[in-house]
């Protein structure tokens, strides 16, 4: 792993960025992960730092440095740009649907370091009325068993990743990552794509798998795929996993909403529109 300089210590209780201290010992920080005290790096050779004082560089300084100071950067912004959420059928080849448009959200409140249902997230914010966890993924993504607990707590999650991230990260680069649009934020879970899933699948048909030798077929394929001697059908395999109106599998055959030509959430939305279903809509 390269090496990672440590950016932001902590004096009086404040987090503080390398800039803002004086040089050497006067700098007057200690470490936020191991609390050892820390000295300012600031010569010409090496991008300015903070070294542990007559001891080694703790395993945790860089990581908790980063959390901390991202909190920070939450707890001081209005808004934060949230990446759009797509849903992925399982064991499909089909596109993914977008559930969710990319947008900024406004921010209402964060906490820190605050326990919910067994999880510690690095922070919760609060928007519109909801709540999601943000992650910040510096050496350490987030585990199976994390994971496990975030999805059993419904609440949705989206993590930073910077550990790809092969130079020192500025404060100004740092807000960057956090609050806009960029690639290294990715939603880790999210409530919406299995209500979506549950939604497609409510309104799909349910259509039985004919084996027939080598082949899965399902008979009367709604979009008439293929015909024999003038039947429709669709080669499960070859078409239906392909297929954008293919919503997964059950006991012995598959969910397909291609008699109500729904691939989309728009097609979903416009079909109980005109259908008039009284279903209730996210
Ligand atoms: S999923 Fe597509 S190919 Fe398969 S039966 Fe339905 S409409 Fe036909
Ligand atoms: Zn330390």
């Amino acid at each position: 792993m390269k090496k990672q300089h440590l950016l932001y210590g902590i004096r009086n209780n404040k987090l503080v960025h390398i800039s803002e201290v004086e040089k050497g010992i006067k700098c007057d920080c200690t470490c936020p992960a191991c609390k050892g005290r820390l000295i300012a790096k600031k010569g010409n050779k090496v991008i300015h730092h903070f070294a542990h004082y007559n001891a080694d560089e703790c395993e945790y300084g860089y990581q908790t440095s980063l959390h901390l100071a991202a909190k920070e950067i939450l707890l001081n912004a209005k808004e934060i740009f949230i990446p759009a959420l797509f849903l992925k059928i399982p064991f499909s080849n089909r596109y993914p649907i977008k559930i969710v448009d990319a947008q900024m959200v406004k921010i209402d409140n964060v906490e820190v370091e605050k326990t919910q249902d067994n999880i510690i997230p690095d922070v919760i914010v609060y928007s519109l009325g909801r709540k999601f966890y943000v992650e910040i993924f510096v050496t350490h993504a987030i585990d199976e068993d994390k994971l496990k607990k975030i999805k059993k707590s419904k609440i949705s999650t989206i993590e930073i990743d910077l550990s790809k991230i092969d130079r020192e990260i500025t404060d100004e680069e740092l807000k960057h990552f956090i609050l806009d649009d960029c690639e290294e934020k990715s939603w880790k879970y999210n409530v919406n794509t299995e209500l979506w899933l549950e939604k497609f699948k409510m309104i799909a048909d349910k259509k039985a798998i004919s084996v027939r030798r080598m082949a899965q077929h399902i008979d009367y394929c709604p979009i008439k795929m293929r015909t024999y001697r003038g039947k429709p059908y669709a080669n499960f395999r070859d078409d239906c996993i392909y297929c954008e109106y293919y919503f997964g599998d059950y006991d012995n055959g598959i969910l397909c909403t291609g008699s109500k030509m729904i691939a989309t959430k728009e097609d979903y939305l416009n079909y109980i529109k005109n259908n008039n279903k009284n279903i209730i809509m996210d």
